[in-house]
């Protein structure tokens, strides 16, 4: 039977019951110092606590909830080598001594993450048998092959896909082509931020679960954060809280525009369909302009990414939309029994690339992946923790910038409604010209009918 999830329970059931328990966390009294405070206990803020603890620094972290409670805890699991836009605008955005490193370490973050799942043995789901980008038009297939072409002797693990592997990889015949990426890959994301907590908390990082960060004063070159009745005294201060940000300094909050994203998981399906669907457990997106994720998640259920509604509180998705997507692209499932719908944050920024700044001395930020933060937020950890450490943003990935906020930021929700009606009419319209529904795949008999639709 369907539930949506509200938003203040957190990330999903099925994320959580494969996730390993939480890890030691002890309430915050009285007054406490510590050389590094990293507030907010997502990617980022457990990346750069683990970073510092490697060397040798003392760090805490403060989370108002549990760890991975935010966007960490709800993504839909994609691990992806590129950041929101092409590899030309990367090159074109950061210039040509900086963009060819962001290109290339962006390239390489799925290694962080994945070499960070080893090295800590983090029980999260972790395949790293690539991703799929279906091609949603002829402009989406235009783009993916300008991708296909730009790593194109810089490495084996780009690949085109035509009509024919696209009906054996995806499970569909519903794309006419497609861009394997082979250094990608697919977590349970809320056991990996679990999974860096633990090791956090082995390496020395003291961790503090239910730590609401009030305020933040600079005091005799230390900073002070108020938590309740309980303070902590830091050199060094991280804040770590993405599409999540109170305001706790000037002009944060609206540096970034936060968004909702939406996911869906159904029931599991049964065995004679699951076996068509993405077989060598590829995640496939496409490349229309709204959420289009689809994965199959190992207890067999289907999980969707989808477009909802994209701000407000406690929203009600229509399940009704990915329902359609998804049997449109899947006819052998027959009726789809929907389990949960949940949605989380997502910080995106006007020109779609992520922010590190200092914001006064000793105190830092890194935020707004645009939808694309398991890497990325995992990369900007080590890039804090390299900042705190007093080295310059040269050896960091991401330059560190001032803080910008956004031009009229209490009306871009307005327009962005606005914009995603556009995309929403673009992404149909597109769809009808792929031309047809897709076949059922040979040897699919449906998923047994469903008792049961949500309602
Ligand atoms: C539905 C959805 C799907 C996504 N899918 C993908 C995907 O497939 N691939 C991908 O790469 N990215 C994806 N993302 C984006 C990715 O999840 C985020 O970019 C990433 O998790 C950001 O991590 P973070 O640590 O910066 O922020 P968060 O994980 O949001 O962590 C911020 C934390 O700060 C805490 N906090 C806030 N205020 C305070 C305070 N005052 N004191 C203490 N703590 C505070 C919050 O409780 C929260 O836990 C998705 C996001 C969503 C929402």
């Amino acid at each position: 039977m369907y539930q949506p999830l509200s938003d203040r329970a957190g990330p999903p059931d099925v994320y959580v019951r494969a996730a390993p328990p939480p890890p030691p966390a002890q309430p915050l009294d009285g007054e406490r110092n510590v050389d590094v405070a990293v507030i907010g206990g997502g990617f980022t803020g457990l990346s750069t606590a683990l970073h510092l603890s490697a060397a040798g620094i003392g760090v805490a972290v403060l989370e108002a909830n549990e760890f991975g409670w935010g966007a960490s805890g709800r993504a839909f699991g994609q691990v992806v080598p590129y950041l929101k836009l092409s590899e030309a605008a990367v090159l074109r955005h950061y210039g040509p001594e900086r963009g060819p490193r962001v290109v290339e370490a962006v390239a390489e973050g799925p290694d962080l993450v994945f070499e960070l799942i080893r090295r800590h043995s983090i029980e999260c789901w972790a395949m790293r048998s690539g991703l799929i980008f279906g091609a949603h038009s002829a402009a989406g297939q235009r783009d993916l092959e300008r991708r296909a072409e730009y790593w194109r002797g810089r490495t084996a693990a780009v690949e085109l896909l035509d009509a024919a592997r696209c009906t054996e990889l995806i499970g569909s015949t519903l794309y006419q082509a497609a861009l394997l990426e082979r250094r990608g890959g697919n977590i349970n994301p809320f056991a990996y931020a679990r999974g860096l907590a633990h090791a956090a908390a082995k390496a020395g990082v003291v961790l503090h679960t239910q730590a609401r960060v009030r305020r933040l004063v600079r005091r005799d070159k230390r900073w002070t954060i108020d938590v309740g009745n309980a303070r902590l005294m830091a050199d060094n201060v991280v804040v770590a809280t993405n599409a999540y940000s109170p305001d706790l300094w000037p002009g944060l909050r609206e540096s970034i525009i936060p968004m909702r994203g939406h996911g869906f998981v159904t029931e599991p399906l049964s065995d004679n369909v699951r076996h068509t669907i993405l077989p060598e457990r590829q995640s496939l997106t496409d490349t229309r302009q709204l959420y289009s994720g689809v994965r199959l998640l190992p207890d067999g259920r289907l999980h969707a990414s989808a477009h909802g509604p994209s701000f407000g509180a406690e929203p009600k998705p229509d399940w009704r939309r990915v329902d359609a997507r998804i049997r449109r692209m899947y006819p052998q499932l027959g009726t789809v029994k929907w389990q949960q719908g949940w949605s989380g944050w997502v910080a995106m920024t006007t020109d779609h690339f992520p922010r590190l700044h200092e914001l006064a001395p000793g105190l830092y930020a890194g935020l707004g992946y645009n939808g694309r933060g398991i890497a990325a937020a995992t990369m900007m950890g080590r890039d804090l923790a390299t900042l705190v450490r007093g080295k310059g943003d040269d050896a960091t990935v991401f330059p560190v910038t001032s803080l910008r906020p956004v031009r009229w930021h209490a009306v871009v929700p307005t327009l962005i409604r606005g914009l995603v009606q556009v995309y929403r009419v673009q992404d149909a319209m597109n769809e009808r010209k792929l031309g047809r529904s897709a076949a059922p795949v040979a040897n699919a008999a449906t998923n047994p009918p469903s008792t049961t639709s949500p309602s």
